[in-house]
């Protein structure tokens, strides 16, 4: 197997939470020299490299060897959260001789995909001392069990329904509910007394690993392509940049509930990125006026997934932009904003690409249909700095277990440390 696909799977395998994908990211990072500053501290004075964490999010930085107005800042932008099921407030419910869990939807979930999976929880829990241990338990205690087509007669002519509100409710072993059970249960798994704990955010995973896949071993069958492979592209391409290449301060920003529209204080849309780099540059001694020279001459790549030609549905695509698995990093174009990108980001886009040596593709969406959007969109209205959508060709966006190309994720690592570098 290719190096960078083994590492994307055990990225993506540790990290069924945004939680665990900030972990994730923070291992990587350290391994790479990179020191934690806790936002509550003052950052360290000088050209740094580090990185900074807030529940679902993590911001990482590395300055090139001088730091001044001049510097602009290129920021490589993912996140963190996909779509899942999440554990409800009062968790132990059940019905019919069953013990289950209730649930929140989170985003936009392909609901159908988490029917009849194996499924194990994850999350964080909140201590009386205001500790937040992780959670993980990967044995397979939770199913989602679909209907049999024998009690669903108009699964033939109308397609298969299902309402969130009841068919979505995990199982969770037969018997009584016991109040308190799930809990104790995961407060177990994290090797913590369940008395201590006060609250938690926790959630569903498919305990499937990701799966190499096809006779050429050339597509990658996981969940959380969208985002964590743009993650882990970010992270990597990061983890081995060199400071005397930098032609600006290279930030990552790696946000939660972009599936949920960004607006959170871990989200893109909130003020946590802007007021970093803001401490940033007063590290460095760049007082305000400064800084925002410093982001006048600053540009953001915003990674995430793209849309490629299925071939069961092509009709949905247009034929002008075929959009192939393996095909190249896909830059995402909207004349109505949803995707940042215009014609002076997009030509940004492709000196990188070309930098980095690898192929492009293009995507616009059909007019008919409503485009998805991202944290592009976003991270450019709040900073007032071009942006450019792109990232990874893949099928079934948020579905449970989606599919990608194994050699794309290696090219947008590629073309993410290239923006770091080019003029
Ligand atoms: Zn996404």
């Amino acid at each position: 197997m290719h190096p960078v696909t083994a590492a994307v799977i055990d990225d993506i395998t540790a990290s069924p939470s945004p939680y665990h994908a900030v972990q994730t990211a923070a291992a990587r990072l350290q391994a790479a020299g990179f020191t934690e500053v806790d936002l509550t501290d003052a950052v360290p004075s000088g050209p740094s490299r580090g990185y900074a964490v807030l529940d679902g999010a993590i911001i990482a930085w590395l300055d090139p060897e001088t730091v001044g107005p001049d510097t602009g800042f290129r920021i490589v932008g993912a996140h963190t959260d996909s779509p899942n099921l999440r554990v409800g407030a009062h968790p132990d419910v059940g019905s019919d001789g069953f013990r289950q869990v209730a649930i929140e939807v989170y985003g936009g979930v392909l609901a159908n995909s988490w029917l009849d999976r194996d499924l194990g929880l994850s999350g964080r829990l909140v201590l009386a001392d205001g500790s937040m241990p992780l959670v993980r338990i990967d044995e397979p205690w939770f199913r989602v069990p679909q209907l049999a087509i024998h009690l669903d007669r108009e699964i033939r002519s109308d397609g298969l329904k299902l309402d969130p509100a009841t068919h979505l409710t995990p199982v969770f072993g037969l018997g009584e509910p016991t109040e308190g059970a799930l809990i104790d249960a995961a407060a177990e798994a994290a090797g913590v007394d369940a008395a201590e704990v006060r609250a938690w955010d926790l959630m569903f995973h498919d305990v499937q690993p990701p799966t190499v896949v096809g006779p050429d071993a050339d597509l990658l069958a996981s969940a959380r392509i969208d985002n964590q492979v743009s993650c882990f592209a970010a992270i990597a391409a990061l983890a081995a940049a060199d400071p005397a290449e930098l032609a600006a301060t290279a930030v990552v920003v790696l946000s939660d509930h972009e599936e949920v529209g960004s607006a959170s204080a871990t989200g893109a849309g909130g003020a946590l990125l802007e007021h970093l780099m803001e401490r940033l540059s007063a590290a460095a001694g760049i007082d305000r006026p400064a800084h925002l020279q410093r982001l006048a001459g600053s540009v953001v790549v915003s990674a995430d997934g793209a849309h490629a030609t299925h071939p069961n549905y092509a009709a949905r695509h247009r034929p002008e932009h075929p959009i192939r698995l393996n095909g190249g990093v896909v830059i995402k174009r909207n004349a109505n904003q949803r995707y940042a990108t215009d014609g002076r980001a997009e030509g940004f886009a492709r000196r990188a690409i070309e930098t980095a040596g690898v192929d492009a593709q293009i995507y616009i969406h059909r007019n008919d249909l409503p485009c998805g959007s991202t944290i592009g969109p976003i991270t450019a209205t709040r900073l007032g700095v071009p942006t450019v959508d792109l990232g990874v060709a893949q099928l079934g966006m948020h579905s449970a277990r989606e599919l990608c190309g194994t050699d794309d994720i290696a090219d947008l690592a590629a073309v993410l440390g290239a923006a770091w570098t080019v003029d």
